[in-house]
């Protein structure tokens, strides 16, 4: 007797296996399920102020609220987004007009959106193209990239152990690199590690990418936070300067604290081929999500395009920058071994903490933070930072 299989559907789902959770996301839960009055949460990368808030901005309420009034409509704007946004935006980050930088610029859902269209972009026009990322990095860079396509290689950026820049590996990797090449770099305020290239550093780097011919991907999603808006754009603008093809991924979700309404935008300049990228760029966009949202840009634009919002936000942001600097300067002088953090820039650090130290901390003291000792230093507050510094000397290595 045979027996008929019964035909089934979900074959359609057979190839897949189960991924592991977002490392970030679940440090979240556990963190949330801790019952200890006196835990401490480093690993979200949110700014928070001294009393552990992330507030919206006064300038961005301000904003928000003129945007209500004035709005007449929430018709499409089209795949570009706001031209206006684009344009408010480009003297913050490039020091000039989008028509003097020579690239066109579309408006992503955040910097995760801008880096998809990026990766999408360079896989379209040289397929499997190789993608050079310094390591540590965000962890999603590598997946990012990886899933539109391209082919990633890595090579060491940061000595966790020693907390320094490997800045001879860099230029070491870029020497390896070949013509059309891309290289991911932070623009500033390294996540995880907070460890910049100098300025000398920075024109060293452009030199090496130009030289070569590869093709910068900066990646710039704390800019203001790291030394200010301007110090901030150096390496960026140092690069541009140099460099014939390059692509910008820019987030505005840190610096206008505008996290959860997604708004970002990715700048491209493609050489002969502009037009052809700025019409790839616009499919891409219009076949993942067809068209950004608006809020965070239109009331983004509200900000820069009025001087006195925009003066305001500069202040609040600064506010914020000084609040981390801070930060790092208790800990670089609380305990000799913090002390690299004191000049690194930005909301992360690496710990110098091997994964048994880093679970202590967590099982003994209830302090949070990334496997690897990453911490985002706004988690640290005039209420808890002693602790924070004893429980770090319990764990340290001696
Ligand atoms: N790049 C880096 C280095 C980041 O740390 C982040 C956010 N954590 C992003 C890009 C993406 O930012 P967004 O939230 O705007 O997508």
């Amino acid at each position: 007797m045979t027996t008929l299989q019964k035909a089934r559907s979900d074959v359609l789902f057979e190839g897949l296996t189960p991924q592991p959770p977002d490392v970030v996301l679940s440090l979240i839960r556990a963190f949330a399920e801790d019952p200890r009055a006196g835990k401490i949460d480093l690993g979200v990368g949110v700014y928070k102020d001294e009393a552990g808030a992330t507030p919206v901005f006064a300038a961005m309420k301000a904003a928000e609220a003129r945007l209500l009034e004035t709005q007449a409509t929430k018709s499409y704007l089209g795949p570009e987004g706001d031209f206006g946004f684009l344009e408010a935006i480009a003297p913050v980050a490039f020091g000039h007009t989008l028509a003097q930088t020579g690239m066109f610029g579309v408006q992503t859902p955040g910097g995760t959106g801008a880096l998809r269209l990026a990766a999408e972009l360079a896989n379209a026009g040289r397929p499997g193209a190789t993608l050079w990322l310094g390591t540590p990095s965000w962890p999603i860079h590598s997946q990012i990239f990886a899933e539109a396509g391209l082919n990633v290689r890595t090579f060491p950026q940061y000595d966790a152990a020693a907390q320094r820049l490997l800045f001879d590996e860099m230029l070491g990797a870029l020497e390896t690199a070949q013509a059309g090449d891309v290289v991911l770099l932070h623009g500033c305020c390294h996540n995880p590690s907070g460890a910049d290239p100098d300025a000398d550093q920075w024109r060293q780097i452009a030199r090496s990418l130009a030289e070569r011919c590869l093709v910068p991907l900066i990646d710039l999603a704390y800019q203001g936070l790291g030394e200010g808006l301007e110090p901030d754009a150096l390496g960026l603008r140092a690069v541009l300067d140099q460099c014939e093809s390059a692509m910008v991924a820019y987030s505005c979700d840190k610096n206008f604290g505008l996290y959860r309404e997604r708004t970002g935008a990715l700048f491209v300049r493609a050489g002969r081929h502009q037009e052809a990228a700025r019409t790839n760029v616009l499919k891409f966009a219009r076949c993942g999500w067809s068209m950004p949202p608006d809020h965070g840009a239109a009331a983004a634009r509200i900000i820069l395009e009025d001087a006195d919002l925009a003066a305001q936000w500069r202040a609040e942001l600064e506010t914020c920058r000084q609040r981390l600097a801070s930060v790092r300067q208790i800990l670089a002088k609380a305990d000799p071994r913090l002390a690299p953090i004191g000049a690194q820039k930005g909301m992360f650090s690496i710990l110098p903490l091997n994964p048994d130290q880093v679970g202590r901390m967590r099982a003994a003291f209830g302090v949070y933070m990334l496997g690897n000792g990453r911490i985002n230093l706004a988690g640290l507050t005039p209420s808890n930072i002693e602790a924070f510094v004893r429980a770090f000397g319990a764990c340290a290595e001696e």
